[in-house]
């Protein structure tokens, strides 16, 4: 049991974590527009989880994560690092893993090379956490499907060239009703709407998306007709682990700024640093952060060595995204009435980390699964 960094892992960080600096401030002058895709493809945090053949690096879960955790902990922008990471996990996975050869071929260099950006399509105005019950139907045609239904809240919808997509081609057919697709962003029918208004993660636009007799041809499915929820499944193995590895780099940034902010700040006569309370409460963060790391690391180690990881995901995501939550709050206690001046920045992490225990599966989803493996 190694519970360390290989020195090559250690050096990737540190990169990483210095690059990340130079992409907050080029992400903020483009816009987080096109631009941005290209930087964060430069860095090769699109690239990172695809392999060599097609323009990425080729690596595994763990060292993806590790990229991730190195950016945000360097200060990258949240939100423009969970539009790389619902790009890479949500929708690039699943082409790498389900697409037919022609389809990887066509796509994967592109959306590597930030010239492609996706949206994973799931969510439904009436289905959140009850992925089995899709309104939105694909009926079967000469030559492949025509796509009729709404689908409600896709980061970076606005913005993306592709969709990875789900929609009901069985209705009876149970866990084998729904089938995975990747749509053209130009495809006739296809209507990506306009930016939500959201509280956090800003760079990373939202919006929905409405198929109406929507083609796609037959090389666009993912996987076998019927294999949705398996392709989306795998999809959020990946992004419940990878993705969460930006949180990790957000605690890590937070908890570094308090343990400065309590060594400079003076009441009663006394550092922060040196009331007890004030130094529990960052006992506390950081027992969260390091608890929150070894599980997704595990959960990484799992994927990478190709075991199932189900139990280790749930658990990793449950607790990072909690973690986060928790601990930018915490933050913005020690911070206390600067935590409400925007130029200190610690509301806006506060609006960043809210999303986190309900985007890729909320808290009390990732306690069933959790208690579903333990047989319950
Ligand atoms: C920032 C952000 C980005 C997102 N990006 C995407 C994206 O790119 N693509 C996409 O498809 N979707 C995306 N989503 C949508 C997200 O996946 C859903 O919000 C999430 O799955 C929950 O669904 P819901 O909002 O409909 O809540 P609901 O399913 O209505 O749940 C509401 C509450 O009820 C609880 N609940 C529901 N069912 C159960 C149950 N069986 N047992 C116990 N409690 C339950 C939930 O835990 C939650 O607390 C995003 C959401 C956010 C906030």
């Amino acid at each position: 049991m190694d519970f360390g960094r290989s020195a090559a892992q250690q050096e990737r960080y540190a990169r990483m974590s210095a690059d990340a600096r130079k992409l907050a401030s080029a992400s903020s002058a483009a816009g987080s527009g096109r631009d941005a895709w290209k930087d964060l493809a430069r860095l090769g945090l699109l690239g990172a989880a695809v392999p060599q053949e097609y323009g990425g690096t080729g690596f595994g879960a763990l060292d993806t994560a590790l990229l991730y955790e190195a950016a945000s902990e360097g200060g990258a922008d949240t939100g423009v690092l969970f539009a790389a990471a619902a790009h890479l996990f949500a929708c690039v996975r699943p082409v790498i893993e389900f697409g037919l050869p022609e389809t990887r071929e066509a796509l994967l260099p592109a959306l590597c090379g930030g010239e492609l950006i996706a949206g994973n399509a799931m969510t439904e105005p009436e289905s959140g956490s009850d992925v089995s019950r899709l309104t939105t139907r694909a009926t079967r045609v000469d030559g492949g499907y025509l796509l009729d239904g709404t689908k409600s809240f896709v980061s970076n919808g606005p913005v993306a060239d592709l969709y990875v997509t789900y929609a009901t081609t069985d209705p009876d057919g149970g866990y084998f009703s729904s089938t995975a697709f990747a749509v053209d962003r130009n495809s006739p029918g296809l209507v990506a709407g306009a930016p939500m208004e959201k509280s956090g993660l800003a760079a990373c636009q939202a919006g929905e998306v409405r198929f109406t007799r929507c083609f796609v041809p037959d090389d666009r499915v993912l996987g076998s007709p019927g294999q949705g929820q398996l392709v989306f499944q795998t999809s959020m193995q990946w992004e419940r682990s990878c993705l969460f590895a930006i949180y990790l780099g957000q605690q890590e940034r937070l908890i570094r700024r308090c343990v400065h902010h309590v060594g400079e700040r003076r009441q009663f006569g006394k550092r922060l640093a040196e009331l007890q309370p004030v130094a529990d409460r960052l006992a506390d963060m950081k027992l969260r952060l390091e608890s929150g790391r070894l599980l997704l690391y595990r959960a990484c180690t799992e994927i990478d060595a190709g075991q199932d990881p189900s139990l280790w995901v749930a658990m990793a995501k449950l607790a990072v995204s909690e973690a986060a939550v928790a601990t930018a709050l915490d933050a913005g206690r020690i911070f206390g009435g600067r935590a409400f001046q925007t130029e200190y920045g610690i509301e806006e992490e506060v609006r960043d980390a809210l999303p986190a225990t309900t985007f890729s599966g909320t808290s009390d989803i990732q306690r069933q699964l959790i208690a579903r493996e333990l047989g319950l």
